[in-house]
């Protein structure tokens, strides 16, 4: 049995800006101040018109999350796990920035899916999203499932979708089970990961956050850290590896 604490990091858009991705889901995100931007990843309407989904696709098509790359954070955290130190990572990000940066994929829980892939609103089938956008460069509008036909979407989670209970399960597992909690790049405004900080903190995880700004749970934590991502996670994760 290790010795070593269970360090759980929970990441939000913040720790991707320094990789170009804007924050479109947060409270202050691009898709919250943009009514028209956010029909096109609510599921109601993405599901109900075709005219929506033409302009998803061509949103997806220019996606930065696609081919952005990980950045020092990203690494700082792939670098702990490879210390030996037992590591997960729950991430409100779609970006896949986490394990490109080497974080074995079985130790990464994305609560809001990934848009790296595209799932069969029909039949479920998975697939890489980069298919699904050739076809559209090709000139496919909508493309459908190529085994049943259905209506393909992201691999995201979209406003008015629930989030996979078997992810959030484990997220919770993971939570209490933690000694120490990283907070990073997040406005922890958003459920489930404002949740799972509080949760953190009341089973006596050392919470950590990290964010430009104040979050509700800044009282809760035992060290608050305002400098930059891209240096404070390396710094303070570098403290912990073995
Ligand atoms: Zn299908």
């Amino acid at each position: 049995m290790s010795t070593q604490p269970l360090v759980a990091i929970l990441s939000g858009a913040g720790i991707s800006t320094d990789s170009g991705i804007p924050d479109y889901r947060g409270p202050n995100g691009l898709w919250r101040r943009d009514p028209e931007a956010e029909k096109l990843v609510t599921y109601d309407y993405y599901m109900g018109d075709p005219e929506i989904r033409r302009r998803s696709w061509q949103m997806r098509r220019k996606n930065r999350a696609l081919t952005a790359e990980p950045n020092d954070a990203h690494r700082a955290v792939a670098d702990l796990e490879r210390s030996g130190v037992p590591v997960r990572v729950i991430t409100q990000n779609v970006d896949g920035l986490h394990q490109l940066a080497g974080m074995p994929a079985r130790k990464v829980l994305e609560l809001h899916g990934s848009a790296r892939s595209v799932v069969c609103t029909q039949c479920r089938a998975r697939g890489p999203m980069t298919d699904a956008v050739a076809r559209v460069e090709a000139g496919e509008d909508d493309p459908a499932c190529l085994l049943c036909g259905g209506i393909l979407k992201s691999a995201t989670v979209m406003f008015g979708e629930r989030l996979d209970p078997v992810v959030l399960g484990e997220a919770v597992s993971i939570t209490k089970a933690c000694q120490v909690f990283f907070a990073v790049g997040s406005s922890l405004q958003v459920q489930p990961a404002a949740a799972l900080a509080g949760l953190a903190a009341d089973n006596g995880a050392r919470l950590v956050i990290v964010n430009a700004e104040p979050t509700p749970y800044d009282d809760q934590a035992a060290e608050v850290v305002r400098e930059p991502i891209g240096t404070a996670l390396p710094r303070l994760l570098g403290e912990l590896a073995v």
